[in-house]
This record gives C-alpha cells, sequence and structure tokens, in this order.
C-alpha cells in the first residue's frame, strides 16, 4: 500500500517564494570594501528575478555551471538563489586555491561564465585565458580600487537593463543538481561534490533544528564560513527558511572586523572555522558581544581550550560540528544531552571538544580501515567513520577517483578515524593519512595536538609522523607560542606527561611561526611533511621508555 501523501518536490524554489512571501522586511546587510550597505528581502528578491533573467540573456545553457569567485555578500546569495532556481548548477569557486587548481577546476566542471567580486579580479584574470569553456565574466562592484579587464561585463548594468523574471521558478525534479563544490584536495585533483535540490533542502533544515544551531525569524546570522566552501554549512539556505536578519562580513574577514560586525549588528548566531574565533580572542574584552548566544564551530577540531575561554569570557561555548564537502558538510554536532545533566563543567568541555552525534537522517558506523569490521562504540576501539544519509554523495562528478571513497553497499568513507563513546558522541582523532604509526600502534596527531593547544602559552600545534628506524614512524610536534610568550620543548613534554600515554609522548617539538594552512583554512601537515621530512632524532624515543 502506498502512502497517499502529496509528491512535491524538495527543491529550492521553496526557500525563495518563502523568503519573498513570508521575509521580505528582514535585512541583509553587506561590509564591503567601500562600507555598508543594506537591502531588505524584498528588494533582495527583485533582484534576484532580474539575475535569473540576465542568466537567460547570457545564454548560460539549461544546466549551465555558473560559477561564483566571491566573498560572503547579499549579492552571492543572489547566485546561490539564480542559478539553481532557474535549473542551473551554482559552482562556487574556492578563492583561495592555487591557481592551477583553479583552471583544473572550472574547465572539469565546464563554468560557462564566473561571477567575481571585483576586489578578487587580480587572482582570476591572470588564468581566464585557460578558462575554456568560460564566455562570460561578470563583475561584482564591491568598491575595490581594481582595474576590470577589458570585455567584462557588469553586475549592476546587466540587472538594471533585465525584466525581473514573472511567476513562480520551478525545478519538477528534487534530484536535479543545484550546486556543487570541489574538495580542497591535499592529494590528487580536487573531486566535484554535486548537489541537489533534496539534498540542499534537506541539510539546510539541519540549521533550524534546536539541536543544532535552532535558527528562527529573530535571529541575526553571520555567516563567517566562506560561501565558496561547503555552503556555508548551509547557513544562507537556513537563514532564508527560517527567516533571519543576515549580516555578510564581505571581503574583510580580520578578527577586528568581525568582533565589529558582531557588536554593531547585535549577532546572535555566528560561525567559522577555529582559527577565526582563536583570532578574536584578545578582542573579546573590547567589544559587547552579550547578543551572540551560538557560534558554530568546525572544519577542522575545536580545541577545547578555546571553547572554554568563550565561555568563561561571553557564556557562550563553541557548538562543535563535523563534516566535509562531500557531507554537505554538517553530519555531527556536539549538543550536551540529558546523560551529561550530572557531568561537572569540566566534563562537559570534554564532551563539547568531542565532534557530536550524528544529526538526524545521517547515519554513522566506525570501520576497521582494513579489515572493514565494524567498530564497537565503547570509546576505546577506533576506526573510520563512514557516513551515510541524504545529503551525503554517492560519487564523484564524472565517477572521479573511481569509487574508491565509497563502500560496496553504498556508504561514504570519510577518511576520518574516530572513536564513538556508548552514546553515539563521535571523537575525532585523526585523519587515515595523517596516523601515526609507532611500532604498529596508532598516535592520533589530531589528538596529541588538541593536548598541546591546551598549554596557556600555546597559539596552535600541529603534529606530524617523522621517520624512525626502530618505531618506523613517531611523532614531532611543531608548535607556535602565543605572542609574548615563551616556551621549551621541555615544557611542552611536561605539560603533556600526566595527559597522554607515555609512547605518544612527542620526539621533538619544533617551534615555527605559524601553522601552515590550506585553501580552506585547516592545518596543511603536506607543508610541514616537506618541510620536516628528513628529520631525524637522536637518542631513545619516549615508546623505548614506554
Ligand atoms: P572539507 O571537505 O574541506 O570541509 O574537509 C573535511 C575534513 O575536515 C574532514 O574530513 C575532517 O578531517 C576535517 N574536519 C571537519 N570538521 C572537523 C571537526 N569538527 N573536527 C576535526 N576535523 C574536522
Amino acid at each position: 500500500m502506498l502512502g497517499l501523501m502529496q509528491d512535491r518536490p524538495l527543491a529550492l524554489p521553496h526557500v525563495f517564494h518563502r523568503a519573498e512571501q513570508y521575509f521580505g522586511h528582514k535585512k541583509i546587510v553587506t561590509a564591503e570594501a567601500s562600507g555598508e550597505t543594506t537591502t531588505t528581502i524584498a528588494d533582495w528578491t527583485v533582484r534576484v528575478r532580474r539575475l535569473a533573467t540576465v542568466l537567460d540573456t547570457l545564454g548560460i545553457s539549461a544546466d549551465g555551471r555558473v560559477g561564483t569567485f566571491c566573498w560572503n555578500t547579499g549579492r552571492h546569495l543572489e547566485l546561490y538563489l539564480a542559478a539553481p532556481c532557474t535549473g542551473r548548477v551554482l559552482h562556487t569557486l574556492n578563492i583561495r586555491l592555487f591557481p592551477e587548481q583553479l583552471v583544473y577546476i572550472a574547465n572539469h566542471a565546464e563554468d560557462e561564465v564566473v561571477f567575481v567580486d571585483r576586489s578578487l579580479i587580480p587572482l582570476l584574470a591572470p588564468l581566464a585565458d585557460k578558462l575554456d569553456t568560460v564566455r562570460h565574466y561578470v563583475v561584482i562592484d564591491d568598491g575595490a580600487d581594481v582595474a576590470v579587464p577589458d570585455g567584462w561585463l557588469d553586475y549592476e548594468e546587466l540587472l538594471a537593463a533585465a525584466e525581473p523574471f514573472a511567476g513562480q521558478f520551478v525545478v519538477e525534479d528534487e534530484n536535479t543538481a543545484a550546486a556543487m563544490c570541489y574538495t580542497s584536495g591535499t592529494t590528487g585533483n580536487p573531486k566535484g561534490v554535486v548537489y541537489s535540490h533534496r539534498s540542499a533542502v534537506l541539510h539546510s533544515l539541519i540549521t533550524l533544528v534546536a539541536d543544532g544551531s535552532a535558527l528562527s525569524e529573530r535571529d541575526v546570522v553571520l555567516p563567517v564560513v566562506p560561501m565558496f566552501h561547503a555552503n556555508a554549512w548551509g547557513l544562507p539556505y537556513g537563514c532564508l527558511l527560517a527567516g533571519t536578519d543576515i549580516v555578510f562580513p564581505g571581503p574583510n574577514m580580520t578578527p577586528k572586523a568581525i568582533a565589529g560586525l558582531l557588536e554593531s549588528h547585535k549577532v546572535t548566531v555566528t560561525g567559522g572555522v577555529p582559527t577565526i574565533w582563536m583570532g578574536m580572542l584578545p578582542l573579546l574584552a573590547d567589544h559587547d558581544l552579550s547578543s551572540v548566544r551560538t557560534i558554530l564551530c568546525g572544519g577542522s577540531a575545536v580545541p577545547r581550550s578555546l571553547s572554554e575561554n568563550y565561555r568563561k569570557a561571553l557564556g557562550v561555548p563553541m557548538l562543535h560540528a563535523w563534516g566535509m564537502t562531500e557531507t554537505s558538510p554538517i553530519a555531527t554536532i556536539s549538543t550536551l544531552r540529558t546523560q551529561h545533566d550530572s557531568l561537572t563543567e569540566d566534563e562537559r568541555a570534554d564532551i563539547r571538544a568531542r565532534q557530536g552525534q550524528a544529526v538526524p537522517l545521517v547515519e554513522l558506523r566506525v570501520v576497521d580501515p582494513e579489515t572493514g569490521e565494524p567498530q564497537p562504540w565503547d570509546d576505546v576501539a577506533s576506526g573510520e567513520i563512514q557516513a551515510a544519509g541524504p545529503w551525503i554523495a554517492k560519487e564523484y562528478y564524472r565517477g572521479e577517483g573511481g569509487g574508491a571513497q565509497f563502500t560496496e553497499d553504498g556508504w561514504l568513507r570519510t577518511g576520518d578515524v574516530a572513536s564513538v563513546d556508548r552514546y553515539g558522541f563521535v571523537r575525532l582523532v585523526d585523519r587515515t593519512k595523517d596516523l601515526i604509526k609507532s611500532g604498529g600502534e596508532w598516535i592520533g596527531s589530531v589528538e596529541l595536538e588538541n593536548e598541546i593547544m591546551a598549554h596557556p602559552k600555546v597559539a596552535e600545534a600541529a603534529v606530524i609522523a617523522i621517520p624512525s628506524e626502530k618505531w618506523v614512524e613517531r611523532p614531532l610536534a611543531c608548535v607556535v607560542v602565543k605572542p609574548g610568550e615563551t616556551l621549551t620543548p621541555e615544557e611542552i613534554i611536561e605539560f603533556l606527561t600526566p595527559r597522554v600515554a607515555k609512547w605518544w609522548l612527542p620526539d621533538a617539538v619544533e617551534f615555527i611561526d605559524e601553522v601552515p594552512k590550506t585553501s580552506v583554512g585547516k592545518f596543511s601537515k603536506k607543508t610541514l611533511r616537506e618541510k620536516f621530512g628528513g628529520y631525524q632524532v637522536a637518542g631513545p624515543t619516549s615508546h623505548d621508555q614506554a
């Protein structure tokens, strides 16, 4: 027997029409290079309708890829809707990628047009000759004092000349592609993840659930997480569904600028990677951030100390989430549960430092990466996390990677190694490729660096494997000391001794100025491995003494 409910597509036109119908009075603020601009959602929806016409006028194919090379702005949000609502595929290009990766990605996706913020022209213009399928460049003037190449079109002129598309946007098949985003790919070529309308709508709803960021119409949301990386964690569509006010930071992503916006717009919900919140820590005392109720944080492990510092200063710890481009990205969120009610504040901080439980509709399992055997959820056994759900990728664009990242029964191999406690709270210990194998036993580099970052004088730390004749691999800690502080390797080891197994203690500590980062702000261990690849440790290691 079949259910007798209407079969209506889960598609982004609904998100647009809902915002248009109910939230016309709400605000979208963007901090442009030339100052703040404010529009109402009502005016913004008319602009989206004009943009839909512009895409037709430019001759973009029915499912053509619409590239964006933009900061977080209200105009980027116009593209977020106009492209998929007209059946095209939004392709957010990561402005921080290396030139050759950008060229590869734009050609692989066959972008037909690229919309570019004027301030970013210097990064894109030198590549234009190599972008084989791009027929138009459209410049969004953000007030930057940068020359526009001949033949590049002006966004505002195109919009002004276009009639707003009249009527309802329709996407009949919810499985139609809505957007794509390439993995940041530390090995091999980046791979394309193609989101459907259905996956985008369902994933955005997670930003509205009470156990997540619980977006409501009363919120003012500032997405720091870039719109060019993994859908800005679902916030753009989530804000429109909930009817929040939105504040976009534009090109100035410094902690000072973000703190200023949080204060002046009385932002209630924000989200970004740990680096941004670490940078803002010294500024907390200078700003009234009492409006902030939720700080979503993820993309890399959220150090316990960072979350605790925010809890102590603002009364708001980080809301820790985990995911990846392939998971849209939200897969887990670390919300405390009733079983944690009796814990001390200190123990709660340990739970918050975990990546959390799978969000509704996402399923996780932990398996031995070699045998595929499921591992018990006892917080001791560890293995690769595999994920399944309606917003988890089932393959890459054009079958790249030959299916190696997907299991025979259709789960995504995340490449992240974790233990899970009996309540289902994930604790990520490493990436499979970053694990350190010392004498046949695994050392979790992420776990070790989290412990080092708990030291009050440490700003950042990354741990990598260095070769060892006896143990095959041993840990090297690369540590960034906070400005004005001094530290010795011995102090680090002394601090770690009661915190980790003896044979986990790093054999060497190198002090560096900054941990190198990837295009999406994660620790680039590849760069560190290149730098310290030939490192030799003299004398016995802590594994010898364990
Ligand atoms: P990307 O696809 O660029 O977003 O990168 C995804 C990867 O970032 C994941 O596979 C993890 O290795 C890492 N990551 C994301 N969130 C977290 C987190 N909360 N804790 C630790 N690692 C994370």
